[in-house]
């Protein structure tokens, strides 16, 4: 039985005050669920990591990074390792997002060292992946998730994909309002179970969480959740808002 799993990514935005704010109403909200029922995480902005923490430190809410580094120190400027991470108390990080792939240009390549950083750094990483309305069109789906999926867990045995929570995020549905059907997410995510059945073995397959992202909304939460091989959401948009967010956690319990 995989314990259901919502996080948000907030992305680049909230200030100072507001991120302390929002995971204050989050935690009051989910006081009875996270944790216990579901999993939830936050992922806020670099520099608002240790404040979130604080704020979230008598809560069973757990907080993620964006992003990573691979390097353990060293002249590598603007960059942040897993060390410093864990040092933050963050528990889990975000590999290889669609904005980083897309927008910043990072590689599978660069990911998979992503991947393999956070968790010898004792971070849980959520590999992003999912395809372009172009590709979906060309009907590549499938050939890109096998892509993203091989070359980002390259190298991770089996014991260490425990530490993994996979993302299918269809880059068409990230932050445009179109979410996939809960018919087109099932189909991806039996693809990337079975893929990490015969990538691993069936158990590791079974075990393995599967979040979906794109355009999460209270209202479509419950549908998605509804699916056999979703286990949980990743969310941007709607987790700025508190009662948004509290309502798609609520919709997984
Ligand atoms: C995301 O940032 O991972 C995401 C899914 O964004 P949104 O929910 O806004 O589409």
């Amino acid at each position: 039985m995989r314990k259901p799993f919502v996080a948000g990514n907030w992305k680049m935005n909230t200030n100072g005050q507001t991120s302390v704010q929002l995971a204050k109403r989050i935690a009051e909200g989910s006081a009875e669920t996270a944790g216990h029922d579901v999993t939830v995480a936050v992922c806020p902005p670099f520099v608002y990591l240790q404040a979130v923490t604080k704020a979230l430190s008598s809560s069973s809410i757990a907080v993620g990074a964006q992003d990573i580094y691979f390097e353990p120190d060293g002249a590598f400027t603007g960059e942040i390792s897993p060390a410093m991470l864990k040092d933050t108390g963050c528990t889990y990080c975000l590999c290889g997002h669609s904005e980083r792939r897309h927008v910043i240009g990072e590689t599978d390549e660069l990911i998979n060292k992503k991947v393999a950083a956070a968790i010898s750094g004792g971070l849980l990483p959520i590999l992003c992946v999912g395809e372009l309305l172009s590709e979906r069109q060309a009907s590549k789906t499938n050939e890109v998730i096998t892509r993203q999926l091989k070359q980002g867990l390259a190298g991770l045995s089996a014991a260490k994909l425990s530490a993994v929570t996979i993302a299918y995020e269809p880059v068409w549905a990230i932050g445009t309002g179109v979410t996939a059907t809960p018919e087109q997410a099932q189909e991806a995510h039996d693809f990337i179970r079975t893929l990490v059945g015969r990538m691993y073995n069936g158990q590791v397959a079974e075990e393995i969480r599967i979040l979906y992202g794109g355009s999460v909304k209270p209202g479509n939460a419950a549908e998605l959740m509804n699916c056999k091989d979703i286990d949980g959401l990743l969310v941007g948009g709607a987790s700025l808002k508190a009662d948004d967010f509290l309502a798609i956690i609520q919709a997984t319990v």
